[in-house]
């Protein structure tokens, strides 16, 4: 019946740059902190749903050296 989750790839677009790339999520995770590949800012992006290719973004205030 029920599938095994799989990881969701997606676009984000970087609210400091503009810069468009892909993002994956963790199977059972419903957002992720990544770096953006262009500016390197921390940017947490989110799903909006299963059928969503585009995920909501927004600058992360975690730093990931702490
Ligand atoms: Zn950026």
């Amino acid at each position: 019946m029920a599938e095994a989750e799989q990881a969701r790839s997606g676009t984000y677009r970087c609210p400091v740059c503009g810069h468009r790339d892909v993002a994956e999520l963790a199977p059972g995770h419903d957002s992720v902190v990544i770096q953006c590949s262009y500016c390197k800012t921390p940017l947490e992006v989110a799903s909006r749903g299963p059928d969503s290719l585009r995920f909501s973004v927004q600058v992360s205030e975690q730093s990931a050296a702490r």
